[in-house]
């Protein structure tokens, strides 16, 4: 056996999946919310016999190898080195190939870089500039520490030098990691100069890139620049602070969004930890389904300007299609902000003048419905009547949205109390937005093509075929070898079945107790596939019970039996009216006439 096959075997695909996200037992498979799509109610299959998942609703569909790539953006040296720890096997030596090699040098790379700049900031005498500069901002030296805070030197090459001469990489490899600029001629240059660096990890801690802000603030530089885009780096997916502080926002179920990163620190020097920052105010879906994996609660803690109003919007939008909670932390109007002095201040002051305050702030979050009926009657004069129109304007397509009819209703009277305007009028204006044309919303819920999401219905012979599959596969050895037999015989349309019926015959023949698990690795990859969805149906998973298995056989053979010789029959028709329409006949057409003819009587019989 090979090592790759030893691993896979020493491996548990229930356990993996199931320490990412919520499985519960379903009959002999494992179910749980699909990780790769949004959905309310589970429609994610784990198998244990087979070691593999699969969903029904978008059709996602693998092994633990493919599970890890897609879920943790693993490489497959990098989850075999993973799996091989967890099951105690030494890994020979397995070099990873072509693009695993080079994500793993930049990891490399990147990592090296981070210790460099911490180095510079912490130890050597030209950081000395940074570290007054964060000692002035309150940056203490444990924030330092835990988030790797780090400086790149004003100078033109000096993080070159560092990493082609001391540690022998190539430009093209510093390139590719994202760390130089190239100029004219073909010189590169470091693309961080003068600048406070913050490493910026993806979840599963790994640095992928850089922020950085510059020292100087006379500068004619940008405040903030971000690593580029790279096969590592990519910012609409990237959460400042997540790996940092995974473990605080899954201890308190809870995650509070901000945009930059001193918010962050600030917050978490004054013991607020369950934070992440999208350096930014728009929180994108690939965001959101990060925090979906550790929190059940989002809270907003973003600028209460016009962009944060739009921000929250539109995260509404993305969240509404998740089980997650939105809430908003309202700087605008909070009294005791004002009391403080400190209205209008961003979190990372208001954590630092007030740590308790930004506590109680923390604690003091409004539904993020209530933070835009807030907002819109502060921008439009609720008063006269084309203030009551434009607040409509807004909020109704919001609110028609708000699937808990309670929950519609709730704001939807408190909307009507706040613009002194009955409240049946305002459900009027609610219900013309209710199925909107060209929203993002209805857009986003159009299939896709790799990433179907209506179920496919199926004719009454593939129905039959697959429920027919299903019980096979969940019948006990004895029975199997006859009923395997009995399919073969049907000559089953279902994709790769006939394979399967054979090697299937092969091994109950074998006469030993059957085993699912060893049968389906035995198969290419796509068989096994049906196999997964023929063994896991979750049509018929909920409606048989095993003790039941026998009596439906019995009942939906005969059916079957009946479809495939009404299909048969209709094959000969078909084949005869072809004859019977020729303008001469051979003598060798009569035969095939008779033939058929005879075909018809017995398919007849049968069918009776
Ligand atoms: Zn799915």
């Amino acid at each position: 056996m090979s090592q790759i096959q030893a691993i896979k075997q020493a491996t548990s695909l229930v356990e993996i999946i199931g320490e990412r996200i919520k499985l519960d037992r379903s009959g002999v498979n494992f179910r749980g919310l699909c990780p790769f799509h949004s959905e309310k109610s589970p429609s994610f299959f784990v198998s244990e016999a087979m070691q593999r998942y699969r969903c029904f609703g978008c059709g996602a569909s693998g092994d633990v190898f493919e599970f890890l790539e897609r879920y943790e953006g693993m490489t497959f040296s990098e989850s075999l080195k993973m799996l091989a720890d967890k099951a105690g096997i030494i890994l020979e030596s397995f070099a990873p190939t072509g693009d695993d090699a080079i994500r793993e040098k930049s990891l490399e790379i990147l990592d090296l870089t981070r210790e460099y700049y911490h180095y510079l900031l912490t130890k050597h005498r030209a950081g000395e500039a940074g570290r007054a500069y964060l000692k002035q901002r309150g940056v203490t030296q444990e924030s330092i520490k835990l988030f790797q805070l780090g400086l790149a030197l004003p100078s033109w090459d000096e993080l070159i030098k560092y990493l082609t001469q001391k540690k022998s990489y190539t430009i093209a490899d510093l390139d590719r990691a994202g760390l130089v600029v190239m100029g004219q001629q073909n010189r590169a240059y470091d693309r961080f100069r003068g600048r406070l660096m913050f490493p910026l990890r993806n979840h599963r801690g790994q640095v992928v890139g850089f922020s950085g802000r510059l020292l100087n603030a006379n500068a004619k530089e940008a405040k903030y620049i971000n690593s580029p885009e790279t096969g590592l780096y990519h910012k609409s997916e990237l959460l400042y602070g997540y790996s940092e502080l995974f473990h605080e926002i899954k201890k308190l179920n809870q995650v509070i969004v901000m945009e930059g990163e001193f918010d962050l620190i600030s917050s978490t020097q004054a013991h607020v930890n369950q934070v992440v920052a999208i350096k930014g105010s728009a929180l994108t879906e690939g965001q959101i389904k990060l925090l979906g994996r550790v929190a059940n609660q989002v809270l907003l803690a973003l600028d209460a300007d016009g962009a944060g109003i739009k921000a929250t919007q539109r995260a509404i939008e993305l969240i509404a299609a998740t089980p997650l909670e939105l809430r908003v932390i309202d700087f605008g109007h909070s009294p005791e902000l004002l009391a403080a002095g400190l209205s209008g201040k961003d979190p990372d002051e208001i954590a630092r003048t007030n740590p308790k305050l930004w506590r109680t702030l923390a604690e003091q979050s409004v539904s993020a419905y209530e933070f835009l009926l807030r907002a819109a009657l502060e921008r439009f004069n609720p008063q006269t009547p084309d203030g009551k129109k434009q607040i409509i304007d807004e909020l109704a397509p919001v609110f028609s949205r708000i699937t808990h009819a309670v929950e519609q209703d709730f704001y939807l009277q408190k909307l009507a109390t706040a613009i002194n305007v009955r409240a049946d009028l305002v459900a009027k204006d609610l219900i013309k937005f209710a199925q909107p044309k060209n929203s993002p919303q209805s857009l986003r819920q159009m299939p896709k093509k790799s990433d179907a999401v209506e179920p496919i219905a199926l004719t009454k012979k593939q129905q039959l075929e697959q429920y027919a599959l299903y019980l096979m596969l969940h019948s006990s050895t004895p029975e199997l070898l006859e009923r395997v037999t009995e399919l073969m015989e049907l000559k089953l349309l279902e994709f790769g079945s006939q394979t399967v019926l054979e090697k299937l015959l092969i091994e109950a023949n074998a006469k030993k107790a059957f085993d699912l698990g060893k049968f389906s690795q035995s198969l290419a990859s796509d068989l096994q596939a049906q196999v997964f969805l023929w063994f896991s149906n979750p049509l018929f998973d909920e409606i048989v019970e095993p003790s039941a298995i026998t009596e439906e056989w019995q009942k939906i053979i005969p059916e079957l039996k009946k479809l495939h010789f009404q299909h048969e029959l209709q094959k000969i028709q078909t084949q005869l009216n072809r004859l019977d329409g020729l303008q001469t006949k051979t003598p060798a057409n009569d035969q095939e006439i008779g033939r058929l003819l005879q075909q018809i009587v017995t398919l007849q019989q049968k069918l009776r």
